[in-house]
């Protein structure tokens, strides 16, 4: 700032601030040196400052807009500059101040609010969709329960009434008149009901840990036998035939018990989803296994109804009975019993349907691998160690 007129001066200065103002002057007659000249000063039409040698001022926290610096300047013999320097200049507001940055601000907190009230949204119709599943899921499962109690009352109730009735007829007819027919009859449900209580036995050991294989070595043909010829009578009721294919001697460490229960449970199957007619075949072989041991393949296979492709990854779940029109009795259980057995041993079990080219009797094949080695068979009762 020169000792002249310059209000067109104008500087913008950022608040918070010092602005620092220094003027300079000269006398116009060169009477007075310049650093004698003395200089008064007002800021903002205020009071006028006492003369002094003094050049410059800062003006500390002066608040933002515009604002007007005069000064003006005396000799040493008392001479007054009629028309003061004059310097405008501008205080910026700080920057959260300015409505540039108040607008962003508001924005971006109005993008937060909404960024959170959409994830809350979000989060809600997450949490009330599981709620929905859970009961769902709830629902379902009581639905399976109910099912399940249904049948398995179903189940115990049918033999049982099978058992009570050649009983009473044969008390009423004296015990010559086709006692056998009607204690076999009898002797058939007896069997039917302590299979399944058998099975909910083992299930509760299963789920208790409590169950083991108990393997011995011998012919694994002999039990496989043995359960085929006791399902005989039951394939002819059922004008079925069941027929055993294999290779003998078919030596190995296996579970006699476990063994029969899954072969039971799938022949019974076979034949019991089979129409008259129908044909189960039963093969048997040893085959080499994936680590370099032996393996059993058991196939089970008939000219059965099928199974859909939508039903086949569920038939190993507990309870689950593919829906029919044709009602066939059962609990659901058999196949999720065999198939927690075949995992217990370290094998596997899969299925697959159809298998043949008839669209009446599409048929289905329940192939088994079982480790036959003693070091393969897992869950190895304490006798193996
Ligand atoms: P279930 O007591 O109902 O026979 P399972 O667990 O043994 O129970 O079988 C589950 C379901 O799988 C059966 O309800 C049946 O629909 C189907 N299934 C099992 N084996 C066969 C088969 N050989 N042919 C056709 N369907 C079968």
């Amino acid at each position: 700032m020169r000792g002249s007129n310059s209000d067109r001066l104008l500087e913008r200065v950022a608040q918070p601030g010092n602005s620092q103002m220094a003027w300079a002057g000269r006398d116009s007659w060169d009477n007075t040196p310049e650093e004698l000249l003395e200089y008064s000063w007002r800021l903002d039409h205020g009071d006028w400052s006492r003369y002094s040698l003094e050049t410059d001022r800062m003006f500390p926290d002066l608040p933002h807009g515009r604002h007007v610096l005069e000064v003006r300047a005396r000799d040493r013999d008392y001479n007054v500059d009629p028309t003061p320097a004059v310097a405008g200049f501008s205080v910026v507001p700080s920057v959260w101040l300015q409505a540039w940055f108040v607008t962003m601000v508001i924005s971006f907190l109005i993008l937060v609010a909404m960024l959170i009230w959409i994830i809350i949204r979000i989060r809600e119709r997450h949490l009330i969709e599981q709620q929905v599943e859970r009961e769902k899921h709830l629902v379902e499962m009581d639905r399976i329960k109910t099912g399940f109690f249904t049948n398995i009352s179903h189940e115990l109730n049918t033999p049982l009434a099978l058992i009570k009735g050649p009983l009473e007829s044969m008390l009423e007819a004296g015990p010559d008149e086709d006692g056998e027919q009607l204690l076999s009859l009898a002797m058939r449900n007896v069997d039917r009901v302590a299979n399944l209580v058998s099975q909910l036995l083992d299930f509760r050991k299963l789920e208790q840990g409590q169950m083991r294989i108990e393997a011995e070595e011998g012919n694994i043909s002999r039990p496989v036998r043995e359960c085929v010829d006791l399902l005989q009578p039951l394939a002819k009721r059922h004008k079925v035939s069941c027929h055993l294919e294999m290779v003998e001697p078919c030596m190995g460490w296996f579970d006699a018990d476990k063994l029969k229960k899954i072969v039971q449970n799938l022949i019974v199957n076979a034949i019991k989803y089979s129409p008259s007619d129908g044909e189960v075949r039963v093969l048997l072989d040893a085959v080499p296994g994936q680590g370099g041991g032996r393996t059993l393949s058991l196939i089970v296979e008939d000219t059965g109804r099928g199974i859909a492709p939508k039903h086949l990854h569920h038939i190993f779940d507990r309870f689950y009975r593919v829906p029919e029109k044709t009602i066939v009795d059962g609990s659901g259980i058999g196949l999720n019993l065999t198939k927690e057995l075949v995992d217990l041993w370290g094998g596997e079990i899969r299925a697959e349907s159809p298998i043949h080219q008839d669209v009446k009797r599409p048929g289905t094949r329940f192939l088994v691998h079982l480790p036959v080695d003693l070091e393969n068979i897992s869950n190895k009762g304490s006798s193996h160690g």
